[in-house]
């Protein structure tokens, strides 16, 4: 069939190719039909805008947009909204597509998207950037909406864009529609529970692989890449469950602690220190931060960025088990390298899924106008993880693939099912 063929994959990947790299292996095992493989590759919408922008010193900007939503037989698409000077079409569908399979490996009732802009946040005013994130979402009004598609934060963008997105798509349909995006600051309808959401489910899917290894983890030592959201809540959660964090890092370095790293302190510091563990008295730096990665680890858990674990140092992985905090930690081509290894990776689309999770429960909330407590959002979240994880497990048994291909075996069989019930013209 058409769709076999191995995607040419280069190590500093494309990530369009190297999402569909796994794609294609996943289909091919499911024994998918070319049909359906060529609707599930294809993004269903692609929009482009150009957006002018008044500038706080008087002069006009043009900043290109976009949004892309890859699918949505399962609900309504859900993707967040990433402001960083690289964005590029190309990366923008990769991340819509993620987020299908994501959704769907989690199994909750929504397709997949993402949005962008192209510009560079940390050199413009809140001014500049509140007139860009109103005139985005003035320009998608028509593609935005509770019921069709709904933003969320990313790359560049927090609450307080959030809040801006909600009030303007508000005041565009003359009502108050809290739902129509998710990661809003609390008042305005945000989820209990929804920050740690993603580095809690990270933590649970690492409890859950340490126990098919059969590593206590009371007995287990962890490397985190990345302090931000995702890094420091699993890292803070992993220590409570009793792990010994040895390495953490940010920006401004990597931080190694043979006796483990105190990582409330560590959380502590970084809040006093404009966000930076730069300077942290509680564990040596290194001196190659990317030594992080392959130190002899029980679980490494990178969550800052993509492409980290490449053809470059795949080899010198010495962890047992890889949980991916980030989207796209790791290279198509690096992945039969640490399979070979036998390091088990618990990927991206399953382990950070809890993230979109609680943004789907924070819709829940909205539409049904009613608050639920942190208790009953960590219990429904925890409840979700573990299943996910389990059916993961069981499926790259049933297929001898790894867990990888079998979330995204998981995934597709879910959209392609749902398309087959529903059809097209
Ligand atoms: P963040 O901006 O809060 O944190 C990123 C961290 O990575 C920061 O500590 C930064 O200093 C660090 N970092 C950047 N470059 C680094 C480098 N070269 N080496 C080491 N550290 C580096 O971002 P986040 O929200 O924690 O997201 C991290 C990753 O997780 C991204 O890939 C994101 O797409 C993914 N993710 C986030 C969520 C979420 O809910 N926040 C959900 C799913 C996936």
């Amino acid at each position: 069939m058409g769709y076999i063929e191995p995607a040419p994959i280069k190590d500093k990947e494309n990530p369009f190719e190297s999402m569909m790299s796994r794609f294609k292996i996943a289909a091919q095992h499911l024994g998918l039909n070319e049909e359906t493989y060529n609707v599930l590759k294809s993004p269903d919408k692609q929009v482009i805008i150009n957006i002018p922008i008044t500038m706080d010193d008087g002069s006009i900007r043009v900043f290109e947009a976009y949004r892309v939503i890859h699918n949505n037989v399962l609900g309504p698409s859900k993707g967040g909204v990433r402001f960083d000077p690289n964005v590029n079409l190309d990366e923008v569908k990769a991340l819509a597509a993620w987020m299908t399979w994501k959704c769907a490996v989690v199994d909750i009732p929504f397709g997949g998207a993402k949005g962008g802009i192209c510009c560079n946040p940390r050199q413009m005013s809140s001014g500049e950037i509140e007139r860009l994130t109103r005139a985005y979402t003035t320009s998608l009004f028509e593609v935005f909406g509770p019921d069709t598609d709904i933003p969320a934060p990313d790359m560049g963008t927090g609450q307080r864009e959030m809040a801006w997105m909600m009030d303007q798509y508000s005041r565009n349909s003359g009502m108050t529609v809290n739902g129509v995006v998710t990661g809003k600051p609390g008042v305005l309808g945000g989820s209990a529970g929804r920050v740690e959401a993603t580095g809690r489910g990270v933590m649970i899917a690492a409890l859950s692989a340490l126990e098919k290894l059969k590593i206590n983890p009371y007995n287990s030592t962890v490397a985190v890449q990345g302090f931000g959201n995702v890094g420091s809540h699993a890292a803070l959660l992993l220590e409570e469950r009793g792990s010994k964090v040895v390495a953490i890092s940010d920006i401004s370095g990597a931080y190694y602690n043979k006796d483990g790293i105190n990582i409330q302190q560590a959380v502590a510091y970084r809040l006093d220190n404009h966000g930076m563990l730069e300077g942290f008295a509680g564990a040596e730096k290194m001196d190659v931060a990317d030594d992080l990665l392959t130190l002899p680890v029980d679980v490494l858990v990178p969550a800052a960025m993509e492409d980290v674990i490449t053809m470059r140092n795949a080899e010198k992985i010495k962890a047992k088990l890889i949980v991916e905090g980030a989207n796209g930690p790791t290279s198509a081509r690096a992945d039969d390298i640490i399979s070979e290894k036998g390091i088990v990776v618990v990927p991206d689309i399953l382990a950070n899924a809890g993230g979109v999770t609680v943004s789907y429960f924070e819709w829940v909330q909205n539409r049904i106008g009613y608050k639920w407590t942190r208790e009953r959002v960590n219990r429904r979240s925890d409840r979700i993880m573990r299943s996910a994880f389990e059916n993961v497990y069981k499926t790259s048994i049933k297929y001898n693939v790894t867990m990888r291909i079998a979330a995204y075996i998981v995934a597709i069989d879910r959209v392609a099912k749902a398309y087959s019930y529903r059809g097209g013209f």
